[in-house]
């Protein structure tokens, strides 16, 4: 059995887990790109953030129309 140092905190496990992105070796409290800070993370966060300002404004009701259903005889 190996073990590698994580590459965040210097912890030695294991079973390292490999990030997907930058391919180094993790604990398992710091597998995943945001706990280590991933190098690749913002590319991922800037590849996802491409499309951004399409906050769309919610349809307005049209309050006071309506108010016009005072036709007695
Ligand atoms: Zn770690
Ligand atoms: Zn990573």
């Amino acid at each position: 059995m190996e073990l590698v140092a994580c590459a965040y905190c210097g912890d030695m496990v294991d079973m390292p887990f490999e990030c997907s992105y930058c391919q180094d070796p993790f604990c398992a409290e710091h597998r995943l790109p945001e706990e280590h800070r991933c190098v690749k993370l913002r590319q991922i966060r800037s590849g996802r953030d491409s499309k951004r300002g399409v906050i769309r404004d919610p349809p307005k009701r049209s309050g006071g129309l309506g108010r016009f259903f005072g036709k007695k005889r």
